[in-house]
């Protein structure tokens, strides 16, 4: 049974100062049996983040938002996949804020995706078409474009060993309160693993999870999780609020004993 994720991407909020607190918060009220929960932070919480967490024995996994297609250079500002060692054992790659803000291509995601498994970090590959690719009709081949292109230097073996999780996240459903029907999700996320079938990845193509993004919260999420296809949630605005968390969280310990994951 494919594993359920619930990830919380916290973008560019929180400060050293208050994400440790947050963190612990949010552990101590979404500890669900089954439920692989991660908390991305800005970089310069991941360190207060993961003490936190330690200091309660929180089994929460923290993850970094983004890591650099290089290992090391003259790369102002980034940081390189083994930096991250001791600080992250996550990181999410391809995020559609990333991809327009920072002109993030397939090729470089690719990159990124397969040197954050190199130093032993899972990545969240993050993929979704724009609302006028929706609109058009397009949206299954651009989202089939972006995987094939993402997951370029990577091989089924090396996802499987390196615990990949994909996010579908349609653009147009970030941040605005606009989520995806379950039944779109839902077909997307079929997509994709036809894409990965077509791709040569043989059963890793049915093991890999894959989550859903774009205005989760905890009134809509049980409509995405009971497609059995949909394995978590990748979580962003709904993910600072405690109350939400336990909200997604606990429905995902639903899905996640349904499964026969739950300990
Ligand atoms: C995200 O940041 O990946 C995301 C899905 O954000 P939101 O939940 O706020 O739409």
């Amino acid at each position: 049974m494919r594993e359920v994720v619930i990830a919380a991407n916290w973008k560019m909020h929180t400060t050293p100062g208050d994400a440790g607190d947050l963190a612990r918060t949010i552990a101590s009220r979404t500890n669900e049996s089954g439920v692989t929960r991660v908390i991305c932070p800005p970089f310069v919480c991941l360190a207060p983040v993961r003490d936190a967490l330690a200091a309660d024995g929180h089994e929460v996994a923290v993850g970094a938002q983004n890591v650099h297609h290089e290992l090391a250079g003259a790369y102002t500002g980034e940081v390189a996949a083994p930096m991250l060692a001791g600080l992250a054992t996550w990181v999410i790659v391809g995020h559609s804020e990333r991809r327009r803000d920072a002109g993030e291509t397939d090729a470089l995601v690719a990159r990124k995706a397969a040197l954050a498994i190199d130093a032993g970090l899972r990545p969240i590959l993050c993929v979704g078409e724009q609302l006028a690719d929706r609109e058009a009709g397009r949206a299954t081949d651009v989202v089939e474009t972006q995987v094939r292109g993402s997951l370029d230097a990577i091989d089924a073996v090396g996802a499987t060993h390196g615990g990949l999780v994909i996010a579908y996240e349609p653009v147009w459903a970030i941040g605005t309160g606009r989520n995806a029907t379950s039944l779109d999700a839902a077909a997307m996320v079929d997509a994709i693993r036809t894409t990965l079938d077509a791709m040569g990845w043989g059963s890793a193509a049915s093991r890999v999870p894959i989550l859903y993004g774009g205005s989760v919260t905890s009134a809509n999420i049980g409509e995405f999780l009971a497609e059995p296809t949909i394995d978590g949630a990748l979580v962003g605005g709904a993910s600072l609020k405690p109350d939400e968390m336990a909200g997604i969280v606990g429905r995902a310990g639903i899905t996640a004993r349904a499964r026969g994951l739950a300990g």
